[in-house]
């Protein structure tokens, strides 16, 4: 029998490309799990959505009755649960929903899986997985050192979110040490490509430059991320999901550290490579755009992170370069500029 996975938060940027990866390249029946708030889209999943391997429900993962009715009715293998409010910038200006969903909402679907696997067949019991998908910002700031983040680095979250996405890793590696839920953690680093929300940084940049207005740049743009296409994340969630071992944590990144500052002139040089334009001056000069703002608060530095666990246990590595990654993102984001402007 094909197994019934649940995807929680499968209408985000991350989740739908998960969907559609194990869409492709498994036989799974898939259970997409999302309350649809802002940062949801549906058009990301219409290629899978009329499938009768595919299901969907708003609920919200803080909804324990819904949650244990979903439990039984589909009886699931696995729960991949990515659920969450994942922009820094909101949870600056309004930390409630970020405790909400992504800790008393992690609490919740630990509880939930927790009661349904009491009671659920043994073959059931002996296979099921909880993955929980985490950030590398639950690690904090490497600001002037060289080092890696590895799976043993002590959490030091800077931000509401990173501090309410740490407070989640934590409690699900309780559940197992206490309970002995069998669950699988990975923490990665910056995601980007096609049907991210325009508020993240490469969006933000891309839809800016297109509509000529000022890019905004926080403070001097030294900051330091490491970037991973969305599809080489979803590619190590399934590995993970297969293959890790349980009560594991892995790291997962792109082996791209680059300044935020070099990742919007990147993103300059292709628009003026690829995006049409009347305006001859900022064909070939977007970067005339960019602006300096203030910066962020608390603002980490660095994030870098080691994934030789990964590569070295389960196989996995990055298959797209961020130079080819990049491209593909900013000429998905020209498609959809062309078909809101009637150009399509
Ligand atoms: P996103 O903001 O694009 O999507 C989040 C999804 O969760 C949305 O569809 C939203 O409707 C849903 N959601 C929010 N609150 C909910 C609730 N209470 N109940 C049910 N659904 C709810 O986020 P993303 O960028 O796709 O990130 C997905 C996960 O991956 C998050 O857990 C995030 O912390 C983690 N992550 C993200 C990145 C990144 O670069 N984006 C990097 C590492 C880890």
């Amino acid at each position: 029998m094909a197994k019934v996975i649940f995807v929680t938060g499968g209408a985000g940027f991350i989740g739908s490309a998960l969907l559609r990866h194990l869409f492709q390249a498994t036989d799974y029946t898939l259970v997409n799990i999302d309350k649809l708030t802002y940062a949801a889209d549906l058009a990301a999943l219409a290629d899978i959505e009329a499938s009768p391997r595919y299901y969907f429900s708003q609920t919200d993962i803080c909804d324990r009755a819904a949650l244990d009715s979903l439990f039984q009715q589909f009886q699931p293998d696995a729960v991949m649960h990515l659920a969450a409010e994942s922009h820094v910038d909101r949870s600056i200006t309004g930390p409630a929903d970020f405790i909400n969903t992504n800790i008393i909402g992690t609490y919740t679907l630990l509880e939930a899986s927790r009661a349904y696997l009491q009671h659920a067949p043994a073959v059931v019991k002996a296979n099921f997985r909880f993955q929980h998908i985490s950030t590398d910002e639950v690690f904090g700031d490497l600001a002037g050192s060289n080092d890696l983040f590895t799976e043993n680095t002590p959490y030091a979250p800077s931000s509401p979110y990173s501090a309410s996405k740490a407070a989640s890793d934590h409690l699900v590696r309780a559940w197992h040490r206490t309970y002995n839920l069998p669950i699988l953690i990975t923490n990665c680093s910056n995601n980007y490509g096609p049907y991210q929300n325009r508020e993240k940084l490469i969006p933000l940049m891309i839809t800016k430059a297109l509509a000529g207005e000022p890019m905004p740049v926080y403070g001097n743009g030294e900051q330091i991320r490491d970037w991973l296409f969305v599809e080489d994340h979803a590619r190590a969630l399934l590995t993970v999901l297969t293959t890790g071992k349980v009560g594991e944590t892995y790291n997962i990144g792109g082996h791209n550290e680059i300044k935020n500052l070099d990742v919007v002139n990147a993103i300059c040089t292709l628009l003026d490579e690829l995006a049409p334009t009347k305006n001859s001056t900022l064909k070939t000069q977007h970067s005339k755009l960019i602006t300096h703002v203030t910066d962020r608060p608390g603002h980490d530095q660095r994030y870098a992170i080691d994934t030789s666990k990964i590569q070295r246990e389960l196989g996995w590595q990055p298959q797209e370069s961020f130079a080819s990654g990049l491209r593909k993102t900013v000429l998905w984001y020209l498609k959809q500029h062309a078909l809101t402007n009637g150009r399509g």
